[in-house]
């Protein structure tokens, strides 16, 4: 047997540095002690720069679809109309939950691979002038588009209705600012830009958020956010109401002392970064985006050259190389590949990924100029150095 590293170039979960993959090997703490709760107060602080809020962030032992419709329970009632804007797989995953939890959920389709303008979100809320929630998303995991989460805001901050963001594979790689900006409600997963194992959702609401959940009369209770931010604030360390997820908690206050030591922006700056090597680097091989103009920081999604199945690049990839990227989702499924760069990334991973799909698309039968995908990122950070 040949000795492959492996390595993950997916958009989540994505590798976990060392020092967070230790923290998952101490000891259990039980987490009604005062030694458990000061780790926990700590993340519960150190977090909320990373959501850039100085509302609570609770975290929840839950995936992130957990999160999401968490998130559904507390800002609305069955029956209510949710505006949910579905451009891709996710997108598409806030108005399946909507519809299962039965929300009245109109949508604004969004072609797979564009972002949303924020004037559709503006004639849905005339249109529909009794929503209570506007769903978007951050980074688009399933198409690589980020949507204009600012703007978003801005128009629906002008209606009763809140505004939730999915940044599960935005949040820590993509620049989002909860407080500034306006949302009502973002959800995150620990899996992505935060550099951990899959297993946690975090949750943050605004004040027009809190006041909502508040309100709500049915249907919730693993979910109760006001239960849980009772149980975060009612004695001077933070608790949780059930059982929490102590070992990654743990992991999480590890991450969470990389993230403040690289700093928010420079996280930021660090994703433009490789998204921008990625990006010039596929399209010097004659590759096509499939998100031009509005790629995400976090995942670079490629139309699959003529002839060549996604999912053969994909697998001999992970199979010769030890690279795990990712195929398409739904309806892109076989038409593309999805290169990750996000968390524990750094220009070496993109260089060498790069290297790798010249020899795999070579191998594969497509003419790739070779030497140019990883000359093009090269250039890149060349010109990021100066
Ligand atoms: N939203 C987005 C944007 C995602 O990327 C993902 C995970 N790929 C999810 C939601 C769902 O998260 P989970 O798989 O942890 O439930």
């Amino acid at each position: 047997m040949s000795l492959i590293k492996k390595r993950i170039m997916a958009p989540g979960p994505t590798e976990v540095p060392p020092t967070v993959l230790a923290a998952a090997g101490q000891p259990i703490l039980h987490h009604r002690t005062p030694q458990y709760r000061a780790i926990f107060a700590e993340v519960c602080e150190k977090i909320k720069v990373v959501f850039q809020t100085k509302q609570t962030v609770l975290t929840l032992a839950a995936g992130g679809t957990g999160g999401m419709e968490a998130l559904l329970t507390n800002l609305s009632e069955p029956g209510e109309t949710v505006i949910v804007v579905s451009g891709g797989v996710f997108g598409e995953r806030w108005a399946k939950i909507a519809e299962a939890l039965g929300r009245k959920v109109a949508k604004i389709d969004v072609e797979w691979g564009k972002a949303v303008d924020p004037a559709q979100v503006e004639a849905a809320l005339k249109a529909n002038p009794e929503a209570v929630l506007v769903l978007g998303t951050l980074s688009e995991t399933s198409t690589g588009v980020e949507h204009p989460i600012e703007a978003i805001a801005k128009v629906v901050a002008g209606s009763k209705a809140c505004f939730g963001v999915d940044a599960i594979s935005g949040l820590g790689a993509c620049k989002l600012l909860m407080d500034e900006w306006k949302i009502d409600a973002v959800v995150a997963g620990t899996q992505k830009g935060l550099m951990m194992p899959p297993g946690l959702a975090l949750i943050a609401l605004s004040d027009k958020g809190w006041a909502k959940a508040n309100s709500i009369k049915s249907g919730r209770f693993y979910w109760n956010l006001p239960t849980a931010l009772k149980s975060m604030t009612a004695e001077k360390l933070p608790d949780t109401t059930y059982t929490p997820n102590v070992s990654l908690v743990m992991q999480l206050r590890e991450s969470l002392n990389l993230i403040h030591a690289e700093g928010m922006e420079a996280i930021w700056q660090r994703h433009q970064l490789l998204a921008k090597a990625a990006r010039e680097g596929a399209k010097a091989l004659g590759l096509k985006l499939l998100a031009p103009d509005s790629p995400s920081c976090a995942v670079t999604a490629v139309w699959s050259p003529e002839g060549v199945e996604g999912t053969a690049v994909v697998k001999k990839l992970r199979d010769e190389w030890g690279i795990s990227i990712v195929g398409g989702q739904g309806k892109l499924k076989t038409s593309i590949f999805r290169i990750g760069h996000l968390g524990y990334a750094d220009r070496a991973d993109v260089l060498m990924t790069l290297a790798a799909l010249e020899v795999v698309l070579t191998q594969l039968g497509v003419k790739v100029p070779r030497g140019e995908g990883v000359k093009a990122a090269q250039g890149v950070f060349l010109e990021a150095a100066k």
